[in-house]
């Protein structure tokens, strides 16, 4: 049987998307191979959100392609969102890459895939998630133009994907042991395909039996409405969790990111949503260092962080892409600034986490069990019904059952919790 291994950097989008290209390699016969010297095919899913990302691909995609010069029969593809903005040109930096399958091609993949390994109408499709949760894209693109961010140039513009196809691919997860779905999209919640925006879909995903969590991300602030808001606090399906990036703390460098709301906006959003949805995990981005921050304004930014209390967040130095709006703007800072500048938002919200899950101690919790640790007899890992991670250590336990626990410490960003009883 032919055998491919996957690399992939960045989202849970490219994750999802080297998902779908492995279940349609499988039904070619494909089998996966967890080392790239064996491998026939080396699919390398890329990132172009920052440079460093970027690097790291290239770096990966090089090392490949020398190496694949002693294996004639290996073919390496280089798909996603570096693919889309450099294309064929990767062939000419990197000598030895057979095809480049940018992101705006993923909806024909399979025509795409049918050109080279073409399918055997007989052969059955023998990939399965064994997870119990799992990724379903429903929008991609997105129509916002950050000025940081690539994305609408490589994604292209939003595209929202019909509800019953969203609503098949779902049924098709749950009957194969899936009992979590996150709902991805780069602006999930500008979802909207023919009447359908997202929480109407939301609402008739809870209706869905077997499903038993759903999960969203990323959500814009401007698209987080009071329907949203409504439809999570009225289903315990929907996990009690929102990721909602912030960027900036002060308004001057939020308008030049062109993000389309204010800081006051944003802190009136969170009210409106701890007050719908009491307990709720709240999480962020946050990028430091944009052109023409000035000291005081990453100040707003931290004084934001500190008010807000996220529960965790994904903390970035501002580089430039090449293309944005913002890589034409002048006075980018000194890469130390910006380094310091990090560090010191970093510290800051590691510390807010901590003792988030310090606070969480003492508490109840529905677990969703999703994986044994390998490493500790007895040991599963499982997420609350927000964003925490939880450690249960206890015996006649399996993925995807649900457990109400009770934390009783807290280590590093992990809550260690014991059984009460079992809820499915
Ligand atoms: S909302 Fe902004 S940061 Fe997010 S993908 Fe769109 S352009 Fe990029």
């Amino acid at each position: 049987m032919p055998s491919v291994y996957f690399q992939t950097f960045g989202c849970q989008m490219n994750i999802a998307d080297s998902d779908a290209v492995h279940q349609l390699l499988a039904e070619r016969g494909f089998v996966l191979c967890d080392s790239h010297v064996d491998s026939d095919l080396i699919v390398v899913n890329t990132c172009s959100v920052r440079e460093a990302a970027e690097k790291r691909a290239m770096n990966k995609i090089a090392e490949y392609a020398r190496r694949k010069k002693n294996r004639r029969h290996q073919k390496l593809w280089v798909i996603g969102c570096m693919a889309e903005r450099l294309g064929d040109g990767l062939k000419e930096r990197i000598a030895g890459i057979d095809t480049v399958i940018g992101a705006k091609q993923m909806e024909c993949i399979d025509d795409i895939i049918e050109t080279q390994y073409p399918r055997d109408r007989s052969s059955p499709a023998i990939f399965r998630k064994t997870a119990v949760t799992d990724f379903v894209p429903i929008m991609r693109g997105c129509d916002n133009y950050c000025a940081y961010c690539v994305v609408p140039f490589v994604r292209g513009r939003e595209q929202s994907v019909p509800y019953e196809s969203i609503e098949s691919t779902v049924r098709k997860k749950i009957d194969s042991g899936i009992k979590e779905i996150t709902f991805l999209g780069q602006n999930v919640n500008s979802y909207n395909h023919d009447g359908v925006d997202f929480p109407k879909l939301l609402k008739r995903m809870t209706r869905v039996d077997g499903l038993e969590r759903i999960r969203f991300t990323t959500s814009h602030p401007k698209d987080c409405t009071n329907d949203l808001i409504d439809v999570m606090s009225s289903s315990k399906k929907i996990a009690a969790h929102i990721h909602l990036p912030v960027q900036a703390g002060s308004d001057r460098i939020l308008s030049l990111m062109n993000r389309k709301y204010t800081s006051a906006h944003y802190r009136n959003l969170i009210d409106t949503i701890r007050a719908g949805v009491p307990h709720i995990d709240i999480t962020t981005d946050v990028l430091v260092g944009f052109p023409t921050e000035t000291d005081a304004e990453f100040r707003e930014t931290l004084a934001l962080v500190r008010g807000i209390r996220f529960t965790a967040a994904f903390m970035f130095a501002y580089s430039p892409r090449e293309g944005t709006a913002a890589a034409a703007m002048e006075e980018e800072m000194a890469k130390e600034e910006k380094l310091a500048r990090l560090s010191e938002l970093i510290a800051t919200q590691t510390e807010i986490t901590r003792e988030i899950y310090e606070k969480s101690v003492g508490s109840e919790m529905d677990v969703l069990i999703t994986d044994r640790q390998e490493k500790r007899d007895m040991a599963w890992m499982g997420q609350d019904a927000g964003c925490k991670r939880v450690l249960i250590s206890c015996e006649n336990v399996e993925a995807g059952m649900i457990l109400k626990v009770r934390a009783v410490r807290s280590s590093g960003m992990t809550l260690v919790a014991e059984r009460l009883l079992n809820l499915n």
